[in-house]
């Protein structure tokens, strides 16, 4: 069974009623449960009431949604966005309108499942690489195809929290003839300048042909959009299935919630700062005491341990000295490779993160991990 929340999200949460350091949530900047996001929503409520009752293109598209869009288009440096109502409907529903039956598509093993579903919903061919295998990848590209191409990259990998080689991989697009797809549902609000995500990061704006993203995670509200040309969003408006055919659209104050965030960070990068620091502080103190981070560069920090029954366990231990994190294992990760997950973020303090580096160093060290 899932364990439960009695309380809002934050680095300190109720848990199955006992309060604990939460080291497992999205909630990168802390803005789940941010006064501005929280005044915003009921705000919106108090306006537009709380069910959308019907699909945007019918009778839901209410103004917070454009206003969202256009904010978020503007952060994002793009012409327009659309926004779903979760970060998987964005995906399952962008990928069918950009290819299809007799196209090809380039995906990396370890892409997120709702980038699977909708490379499987477009009935289009897909080939997978091994993860970040370019040499594989081009290979791949290199095979006579008929039909339209599409490379599709997460830029961030949430089990590892490493990042996906995008300038190399837009070179590659480029050099094939492919369109280059983006999902940075970990990056948006942590990559980049202001958060403005991996993209942004890398500099790559001009080379990129659509972008996901999530509204979930560093946001601190809901929903998932799809960032692009103008013409190419006006094109997706009536075909993504995921789009037209819900009557639940991002309901009116999680749309207010994600828009207050967008506001909050657009001109704001103490929060980005914040969470980097702590992000820093953490994997120094897990590094120094000679654990497995593996690959990461982001604030997902794997403590990798091996056997599934060694990272239940330190999870279970920790959990006992009021920190919460989980143990991710195969078929989620690969065989040998099971770990604690550890999700860095701006909300937590200084002591926040000491109790937690001292309490995994403590118990690493008597389960002879280190
Ligand atoms: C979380 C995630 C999604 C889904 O976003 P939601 O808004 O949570 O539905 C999509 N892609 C990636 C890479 C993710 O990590």
């Amino acid at each position: 069974m899932y364990r439960t929340l009695y309380g809002p999200q934050g680095a300190h949460i109720n848990l199955d009623g006992r309060e604990i350091i939460n080291m497992a949530s999205n909630n990168y900047l802390g803005l789940a449960n941010d006064p501005d996001l929280v005044a915003a929503a009921k705000e919106a409520i108090d306006k537009y009431g709380v069910g959308p009752s019907a699909s945007r293109n019918i009778v839901g598209n209410f103004a917070i949604h454009d206003e969202l869009e256009e904010a978020l288009a503007k952060f994002k440096g793009v012409e327009a966005v659309l926004v779903f109502n979760s970060g998987v409907a964005a995906n399952t529903g962008v990928i069918p309108v950009l290819v299809g039956k007799g196209d090809t598509i380039y995906s990396d093993e370890l892409n997120h499942g709702s980038i699977i579903d909708g490379c499987r919903l477009s009935r289009a061919n897909v080939k997978v690489y091994p993860h970040m295998d370019l040499a594989k990848l081009e290979e791949m590209l290199k095979e006579p195809t008929e039909g339209k191409k599409l490379l599709v990259a997460d830029a961030v990998f949430s089990m590892d929290g490493d990042l996906a080689p995008l300038p190399e991989m837009a070179a590659l697009a480029e050099k094939y003839g492919a369109m280059f797809m983006v999902d940075d549902a970990h990056g948006d609000g942590v990559m980049g300048p202001y958060g403005k995500g991996t993209v942004e990061h890398f500099g790559l704006r001009d080379k990129v042909t659509v972008e996901t993203g999530s509204l979930s995670k560093a946001f601190g509200a809901a929903g998932g959009f799809v960032a692009g040309t103008k013409e190419f969003i006006e094109e997706l408006r009536p075909k993504a299935r995921s789009f037209i055919f819900t009557a639940s659209p991002l309901a009116p104050c999680l749309t207010a919630a994600a828009l207050a965030a967008i506001n909050k960070i657009a001109d704001d990068d103490t929060l980005v700062k914040r969470l980097w620091e702590n992000r820093e502080y953490f994997a120094k103190r897990m590094e120094e005491a000679g654990l497995n981070t593996g690959s990461t560069v982001t604030p997902v920090i794997p403590v990798i341990v091996g056997d599934a029954e060694k990272a239940e366990e330190l999870s279970a231990r920790l959990y006992e000295k009021g920190v919460y994190a989980q143990a991710i294992k195969f078929p989620v990760v690969p065989r040998g490779t099971a770990r604690l997950r550890v999700m860095i973020s701006a909300a937590h303090t200084r002591e926040d993160l000491e109790k937690a580096a001292d309490a995994i160093i403590e118990i690493t060290k008597e389960m002879g991990i280190i």
